[in-house]
């Protein structure tokens, strides 16, 4: 049997089959054809020695910022080689008036695959600095779900950034999250939003939405948090995550704390998915790449097979696509990670400028996107390390 890649030797944790063994993995055709202990890979065309390392499904980082033409956007691509992630969610940097622009300028051209949250502000984040929704004429609702409409392929829900700063206070601050709210039930979709310095508090926020729409930055710190001035989760964040609101990591320049990270995991409060919120000013630290902010959760003490879980197949689910993505399933697409588990002495640092030491370190060494190999697959912070 030819396989277009054999992946040789790792440790295969996918948390989709609640797998953890040591076996071979093959690829053919853009998919992934054997997961088992032995394969004879004499007529790979492509072999990857994996021996010591984990091979995962490609990982999902459910928020980053890839709108080049906007201030901060990244360069999709480039942000898969450097750290194993082969899916993508854009959350919300265009809104209804570039959203096309967006997906023909970078969307249909990425090699890698983007989803995108449409954002409730009419020019998304092009003039984030100003406050996107301070004037009500730029909330859109119906241009969002026109908008959702017409992408239903890559538009997978909408996002508002919460923060009075950007939204109002009073009156108007909650006019735009209801218009951000009714602009999801509208196009049967689901709201990311971004909480930090809100104009209400997030427990109220919480229970303003819905199983399956998402609250980013929850490790954020700052007047508004998910934890009380005793270090407790709310209760009222308790409960809508045990009815189904998704809370999502979204690390930032600003937006991840050690402590309140701390006190939610012994509150027994652990985040939906894990997500980095690159862009141009933390893609050099503190954030670095996806593979270092799940680093950071093993250093707290989280499980590996939950961390990879939180990074590949929930955030899967919440994409609607768990049968293709973050899986390692005979059939589905061939995206996988191959991440090396460095051990030594590694600062890790917060959106506080504190400081931890951690004793390992995730690196991707090899991303597969779609059954081919990235090329310059090392992981960012490993380039830094280097430097
Ligand atoms: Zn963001």
């Amino acid at each position: 049997m030819s396989y277009d890649i054999v992946i040789r030797g790792g440790e295969v944790i996918d948390p989709s089959q609640k797998m953890r063994q040591v076996c071979d993995v093959a690829v053919s055709d853009g998919k992934v054809v054997a997961v088992q202990e032995s394969i004879d890979c004499s007529d790979a065309t492509t072999v990857i020695d994996a021996r010591g390392q984990l091979v995962t499904p490609g990982l999902i980082d459910l928020h980053v910022h890839v709108y080049p033409h906007a201030p901060l956007g990244l360069d999709p691509d480039s942000l898969c080689a450097a750290g194993g992630v082969t899916t993508m969610l854009d959350a919300g940097t265009a809104g209804s008036y570039n959203f096309d622009a967006f997906r023909r300028d970078t969307i249909d051209r990425a090699d890698t695959q983007i989803f995108s949250l449409v954002n409730l502000s009419c020019i998304g984040l092009i003039a984030a600095n100003l406050g996107e929704l301070l004037d009500r004429r730029y909330a859109d609702p119906d241009g969002v779900v026109a908008t959702i409409e017409r992408h239903r392929d890559v538009a997978v829900g909408v996002k508002i950034r919460a923060g009075a700063h950007i939204i109002g206070t009073g009156e108007q601050g909650w006019a735009n999250l209801n218009d951000a709210i009714q602009a999801a039930r509208n196009s049967n979709t689901w709201l990311m939003v971004h909480i930090g310095e809100s104009p209400m508090s997030i427990p109220e926020l919480a229970e303003a939405l819905s199983p399956g729409d998402c609250i980013t930055h929850c490790f954020k710190a700052g007047s508004t948090r998910v934890t009380d001035d005793s270090g407790k989760v709310f209760e009222g964040i308790q409960a809508a995550a045990e009815r189904g609101v998704m809370f999502d990591v979204g690390h930032g320049y600003g937006s991840f704390n050690w402590d309140v990270v701390q006190n939610s995991l012994d509150c027994g409060f652990e985040p939906t998915t894990i997500s980095t919120d690159i862009h141009a000013k933390n893609i050099n630290g503190p954030v670095y790449d996806m593979a270092t902010t799940m680093s950071k959760f093993l250093m707290l003490g989280v499980p590996l097979e939950r961390v990879i879980e939180m990074s590949t197949t929930m955030p899967a689910k919440v994409l609607n696509h768990p049968d293709q993505l973050g899986t390692l399933r005979i059939g589905s697409v061939a995206d996988i990670a191959v991440l090396e588990r460095l051990t030594g002495k590694f600062i890790f640092t917060d959106s506080y400028r504190q400081q931890k030491t951690g004793t390992e370190l995730l690196v991707a060494s090899t991303t597969v996107r779609r059954g081919e190999i990235v090329p310059g697959g090392g992981g960012r912070r490993m380039q830094q390390l280097s430097e």
